[in-house]
């Protein structure tokens, strides 16, 4: 009898330990379907999270929002608005799986609290560009093959598609917002795998979803993740609400060690910050992860220090929305 219960009690923590291993893997690159296998993983081993399908891409990828917490507050986090830039998504999951298990134990993640999530819950959509993601990593048979000639044609005859920064119609994610968008460069006047910002804003099914989803959850504080340049980007007009923006995009800038990014002189516009910024008149950040590496993906090799800095970004973020007091 005696044995019988040490060998039950044995599984148990076999079983246990199964569920607890770590989910997200950051030694390969990430892709739409091992995003897909990691929320259903995280949202199976964790409670307190909200697994939502936002909308459809072009090519009929889900769009994916996942909260976590209890809050009635909430932040939002996004990352992939470009197609080459799929370590954000790997950074966000990562993060949400640490703050996940952290919350679900009622343990500190790191030297901080996530008790922080009774009280503002984070959204985060972490691959906002699936298309783009699946066009980037060269996995072009997972399209219609009549397509598959275009996307050769917008990336220049070019067989690889490591610099591919669009969605899967070469439109330009972060060119697609309605904010100063007329004043936005013309060039390319065609889709491409780069900077065609489309024939008007919201065209574009990502973003399109996208805004309506903001306008449902109504974040306090928003953010997006892009690469490359270790630069926290928080200004866009000339608002009042400067000094405050500042303060926040100040802490995150300590926090990564990533410096803060001059307001451009001219607005370029177009892009979700500038969007939600104007909007909302609340505080909205860019945050571009890794060292500048031209037009492609981040190596691997430089996740480890970019998750080290960012790691807190997300709890930092929340405690500030706990503190922030609505503009009139
Ligand atoms: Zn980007």
């Amino acid at each position: 009898m005696k044995k019988l219960l040490f060998i039950l009690l044995f599984l148990f923590l076999q079983v246990e330990m199964v569920s607890m291993a770590k989910v997200v893997e950051t030694t390969h690159p990430y892709s739409y379907d091992i995003l897909k296998q990691d929320i259903a993983k995280i949202h199976h081993t964790y409670k307190k999270i909200e697994v939502k399908s936002i909308g459809k891409t072009h090519f009929g990828r889900t769009i994916y929002g996942i909260k976590l917490g209890e809050g009635k507050q909430n932040i939002v986090l996004i990352g992939a608005h470009h197609g080459r830039e799929w370590m954000t998504s790997m950074l966000l999951m990562k993060k949400l799986e640490g703050y996940a298990k952290a919350y679900q134990h009622q343990t500190n993640f790191g030297s901080f609290s996530t008790d922080i999530l009774n009280d503002v819950s984070i959204w985060f959509i972490p691959m906002l560009n699936p298309d783009g993601v699946t066009i980037q990593q060269n996995t072009l048979d997972k399209f219609p093959q009549d397509h598959q000639k275009y996307l050769l044609a917008m990336n220049e005859g070019l067989e690889n598609f490591e610099r591919w920064k669009a969605n899967g119609l070469g439109v330009d994610l972060n060119r697609q917002y309605p904010a100063d968008w007329k004043a936005l460069n013309h060039q390319p006047d065609s889709p491409s795998y780069q900077f065609y910002k489309g024939k008007k804003p919201l065209e574009a099914k990502e973003v399109k979803v996208l805004t309506q989803f903001i306008r449902e959850i109504n974040p306090v504080i928003a953010v997006a993740y892009h690469s490359s340049g270790e630069e926290v980007f928080w200004n866009y007009y000339n608002g009042k609400h400067l000094h405050r923006d500042k303060q926040i995009a100040k802490k995150v800038s300590k926090l990564t060690g990533y410096k803060l990014g001059k307001p451009p002189k001219h607005a370029t516009g177009g892009g979700f910050t500038d969007w939600f910024i104007t909007h909302y008149h609340r505080p909205a950040l860019t945050i571009e992860i890794s060292p500048l590496v031209g037009e492609t993906s981040p190596p691997l090799s430089v996740f480890e220090t970019e998750w080290e800095r960012n790691k807190y970004v997300g709890l930092t973020l929340a405690e500030e929305a706990k503190n922030f007091k609505k503009p009139k």
